[in-house]
């Protein structure tokens, strides 16, 4: 990499937690373990009822499995803040719904990372479990919630490039194929060496292995 330019190493982007909208306060590592305490980047102390600014009144914690990094889980803990209005009295917390769904038990980059394990890379629930440090049935039930919602149920789930790493990833492997000719496998592109043909071929193979991976539970 002759040209490449360095940064300041900051864990909030490497660990990909500022997609989330989170920011690294304090980490605590184990060889077993990754602990990665983190707050929102944005504070919003601003009254739900009667938009007077408010001062936190402390936080609550929110643990978090995140996307691993190496064979070593990494969990996030988010410290939310809670908020009372001087004003009205009025009383909220943070709202986290970009970093998990309400009651998951994974960040978005995890049930994300999760989803991609099985997919892409093809490894057990049993794996992406033990990547995640979570137990069979939380990544099994994150794994095919979000595998119904991305691959099965969004009719424009192939538009643009919005579609999660899956979709990335197929992209990637289809143009590499394309240029180097002597690698082409009629399995990875259509057959006309057109990448288009040969993504959309892999796309409704990660939908086969989801529908049977989903079927396989029932
Ligand atoms: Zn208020």
């Amino acid at each position: 990499m002759p040209n490449a330019t360095f940064d300041a190493p900051d864990l909030t982007t490497f660990a990909r937690v500022d997609e989330l909208g989170l920011v690294v306060v304090g980490q605590h590592l184990t060889p077993a373990r990754a602990v990665l305490e983190c707050r929102l980047a944005d504070e919003d102390p601003w009254c739900r009822a009667c938009g007077a600014r408010s001062t936190s009144r402390g936080t609550v914690s929110r643990s978090l499995a995140h996307a691993p990094f190496g064979h070593r889980p990494t969990t996030l803990l988010v410290r939310i803040r809670r908020y009372r209005c001087d004003h009205c009295g009025n009383r909220w917390r943070e709202d986290t719904s970009t970093i998990a769904p309400e009651r998951a038990k994974l960040t978005r980059g995890g049930i994300r990372w999760a989803l991609e394990a099985l997919v892409v890379d093809h490894l057990s629930i049993a794996r992406v479990a033990a990547g995640l440090g979570v137990a069979w049935h939380t990544a099994n039930d994150a794994v095919l919630a979000e595998g119904q919602r991305l691959l099965i149920d969004d009719p424009a789930r192939f538009d643009g490039v919005a579609v999660i790493g899956v979709d990335e990833h197929v992209w990637r492997r289809a143009r590499w194929m394309v240029g180097h000719p002597g690698r082409r496998n009629s399995a990875d592109q259509g057959d006309d060496g057109d990448p288009e043909r040969g993504a959309a071929r892999q796309r409704s193979r990660c939908e086969s292995i989801m529908r049977r991976h989903r079927d396989d539970q029932c």
